[in-house]
């Protein structure tokens, strides 16, 4: 992956909040989500809140702290349901 190149030229843009794809890490979607925007194209939401057309393949990635943080408080507040 040689990505470095694009990414000092996207700095020069503005931003848009979506599309930013340049983060480094891999953030975590409900799975339907996650097939809606690879099939649609559209913009999904992780849980941290990030909004992003997913374009790649994340695997590898470290996940997103917010993301897991959130992860782990729905997981303890579905527990409490049980
Ligand atoms: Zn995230």
């Amino acid at each position: 992956m040689t990505e470095r190149d694009t990414t000092t030229l996207r700095r020069t843009e503005p931003s848009t909040g979506q599309g930013d794809d340049d983060d480094g890490v891999a953030h975590i979607v409900m799975k339907d989500d996650q097939m809606k925007g690879y099939i649609t194209g559209e913009p999904i939401r992780a849980l941290c809140g990030k909004v992003w057309v997913p374009t790649r393949d994340y695997q590898g990635l470290p996940v997103c702290r917010a993301c897991s943080d959130e992860r782990d408080r729905i997981v303890a507040g579905m527990k409490n349901l049980n």
